[in-house]
């Protein structure tokens, strides 16, 4: 299995799947129907048939039940589904990925490439890495040192392409109908805008999407966005006096305001934060955008109130300028409707022991499609595939975690 999955892996993380902020389009970018063509391919060849890839990208197929009719499960076996995204971050290139085998990794530094820039080797540290020093002896996988990997999340991909192909080929696995959607853009935060839910007929779910060896996710943050504009007065600066109200000025005061121990670079486990992403300023108009994160509902509404006032003393500090607040619904925090499906998550809790992981349940500092689903009905928790520093340069996996997955997926679906 181990050979398969590093083969399979490696195949799709080849693939460019970048997807794009700020585009209107569903999928985002073309480029991600290269790999979901080649994946409808791929299934149909191991004799997975019912499948297809919509127009919005998104791959959506059913392994029917092989229950006989005189099956004490028969009719009574829960229609499970799996998912993993096919974008990768836009934050980073996709393109030409060349992944690095590291076989029976010997616990050392790893060396990944040279930047040409800076003048230095680009080194997967031990010590910043601690999960690393827990996968001495696997097969690691990495990149060359110009482009991200895609582990997240073509390795969540390729544990439920395998998973299949076992499911499809070992005599005697009894299972009940599973379904599968492998989807796009998540990695912009829609990758369940156009989700064909009327084809994905599930009691519940499971997203393998990232993660250390043995971290089940069934938290989310509630998530807001806020948008700012400064309207300032723009003039000729030697006829300014008194006149002008500098709105870079302003933007920067609301900033300056901002609580610094309430940021992502200062807060983690269940701490939550605002965060400006974005400032586009001049004398006379500035935008700020701005993320509000927190695990509690009341949580994020003190974030709110506390901008608002930021917002207020900013005008009283600059007179004559005005200020548009504007708050927007991101996402939702996921336990509450999970918690009421303790089945899902005891027969996930049940699989991982049966695959002999430890498991741990954390809360995910971020969304994943998985808590819209859960929103719309469907329970739909968080599986690890082994990945590591996502989204950048000197992301990694271990394909023996990863290994894990792939029977964990198996597990749950055995009768
Ligand atoms: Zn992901």
């Amino acid at each position: 299995m181990k050979r398969k999955l590093t083969s399979r892996f490696i195949r799709y993380a080849k693939i460019n799947t970048r997807s794009k902020h700020d585009e209107t389009g569903c999928p985002s970018t073309t480029v991600q129907f290269d790999l979901a063509h080649m994946l409808v391919d791929e299934l149909k060849s191991l004799g997975i048939t019912e499948l297809s890839v919509d127009e919005h990208c998104y791959v959506v197929g059913k392994m029917a039940s092989n229950l006989p009719e005189d099956h004490i499960a028969y009719g009574k076996t829960p229609v499970i589904g799996f998912l993993a995204h096919l974008d990768t971050a836009p934050d980073m290139s996709g393109e030409n990925v060349r992944p690095q085998v590291i076989e029976k990794y010997d616990g050392k530094d790893i060396v990944i490439g040279f930047d040409e820039s800076k003048k230095e080797k680009i080194i997967i540290k031990l010590d910043e890495n601690p999960e690393l020093g827990k996968c001495v002896g696997h097969t690691v996988i990495t990149t060359d040192g110009t482009t991200l990997l895609g582990a997240d999340d073509k390795a969540g991909i390729t544990a439920i392409v395998t998973a299949l192909e076992h499911i499809k080929n070992e005599q005697d696995f009894l299972h009940g109908d599973i379904y599968f959607c492998f989807n796009p853009d998540e990695e912009i935060g829609r990758g369940t805008a156009c989700f064909p839910l009327e084809k994905f007929p599930v009691d519940f779910a499971y997203t393998i999407d990232g993660g250390s060896a043995g971290e089940l996710n069934k938290e989310t943050f509630n998530a807001d966005s806020a948008k700012i504009t400064v309207y300032g007065r723009d003039i000729h600066p030697g006829t300014a006096k008194d006149i002008m109200i500098n709105a870079n000025r302003v933007a920067s005061y609301i900033i300056e305001q901002l609580p610094r121990d309430l940021s992502p670079e200062k807060t983690s486990g269940h701490e939550g934060f605002i965060h400006p992403t974005e400032m586009n300023a001049s004398t006379g108009e500035a935008c700020l955008k701005m993320i509000l994160r927190d695990f509690e509902e009341k949580g994020l509404q003190a974030n709110k109130v506390i901008l608002e006032e930021i917002v207020s003393r900013a005008k009283k500090e600059f007179p004559g300028c005005s200020i548009d607040l504007e708050i927007q619904h991101s996402y939702r925090n996921m336990l509450l409707k999970l918690d009421q499906n303790p089945q899902v998550l005891k027969r996930l809790e049940d699989a991982v022991k049966k695959a002999q992981v430890d498991y741990q349940w954390l809360p995910i500092r971020g969304g994943t499609d998985g808590a819209e689903l859960t929103r719309r009905g469907i329970p739909t928790p968080n599986i690890f595939t082994g990945g590591q520093n996502f989204h950048g340069k000197t992301e990694w996996l271990s394909i023996d975690v990863l290994m894990k997955t792939t029977e964990i997926i198996k597990h749950l679906v055995r009768v």
